[in-house]
């Protein structure tokens, strides 16, 4: 039976020179306390740069970063996210997309202009 396509792994175009201004991060992104604390702890952010915290649908405490000019305040002014090289990154950037339909519900809000670009794996 072939693999369905929404639990393919996915692929992407290069992020660093992709026209993109970033817009997956646009929306900012949702952070877990512990992670909060240890931006708070490391000097990387301060308590402005997150709201102040919310539960979620599935009765999860997270705390949502503020927006700046190009979106995430996390984003470098030109390009990039300044946590990336850091070990701090919120573990939601590297997870979400988690499959083809959530990057097309991404797509359609306008976070994902690279979309028709991503591929899966065969
Ligand atoms: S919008 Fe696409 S290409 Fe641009 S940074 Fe996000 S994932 Fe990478
Ligand atoms: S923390 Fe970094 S990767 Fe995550 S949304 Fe903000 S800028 Fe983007």
């Amino acid at each position: 039976m072939a693999a369905s396509l929404t639990h393919l792994p996915l692929l992407q175009p290069d992020c660093g020179t992709y026209p993109c201004r970033d817009d997956c991060c646009s929306e900012g992104c949702d952070v877990w306390p512990a992670e909060r604390d240890a931006l708070l702890a490391s000097g990387l952010a301060q308590p402005s740069h997150f709201d102040e915290g919310y539960e979620d649908d599935e009765g999860d405490f997270l705390f949502r970063t503020s927006l700046g000019p190009r979106g995430c305040t996390f984003l470098e002014s030109t390009r990039g996210c300044r946590l990336h090289t850091t070990g701090l990154k919120p573990a939601v950037c590297a997870a979400v997309p988690r499959d083809a339909r959530e990057a097309d519900e991404m797509n359609a809000d306008g976070m994902l202009p690279c979309r028709s670009e991503w591929r899966a794996f065969p």
